[in-house]
């Protein structure tokens, strides 16, 4: 019973430093334009995340604090947006949850798709006090 619980810890871990790197960057991004807009305290950062992007939100939300520590933003709320996992049909044109529908048209059963929204990361909205 040893051996597993190491190694869920073990990836668990690496999980949250693929995120931790990421948000580090995003704090960057937003220190420098709260910089050139002469901004000195930031309320809110509001990130938007698609359902198929590689970023999970409770691990973003979980390196937040750490991420943030001795910045800018060290005060500042963190706010998520799930971005839906939207694609068009190719066959009937309807748009519909890859996720939900698992990848396959609910209208015509169709397998052939584009996808329209889902992998995004990026901030949406940058709330100044
Ligand atoms: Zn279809």
């Amino acid at each position: 019973m040893k051996f597993p619980r190491v190694f869920k810890f073990r990836n668990v871990e690496v999980i949250t430093l693929h995120e931790l790197g990421v948000v580090i960057e995003i704090v960057k991004k937003v220190e420098s334009i709260a910089k050139q807009n002469r901004l000195t305290k930031i309320d809110t950062l509001v990130l938007q995340i698609g359902e198929l992007s590689s970023m999970i939100p409770r691990y973003v939300k979980a390196c937040y604090p750490a991420a943030v520590d001795g910045t800018l933003l060290e005060e500042t709320k963190l706010k998520i947006e799930i971005l839906p996992g939207n694609a068009m049909c190719k066959n009937c044109n309807k748009a519909f949850n890859i996720i939900e529908n698992k990848s396959i048209c609910p209208n015509c059963k169709s397998e052939g798709w584009t996808l329209l929204s889902g992998k995004e990361f990026m901030i949406k909205e940058i709330i100044a006090c």
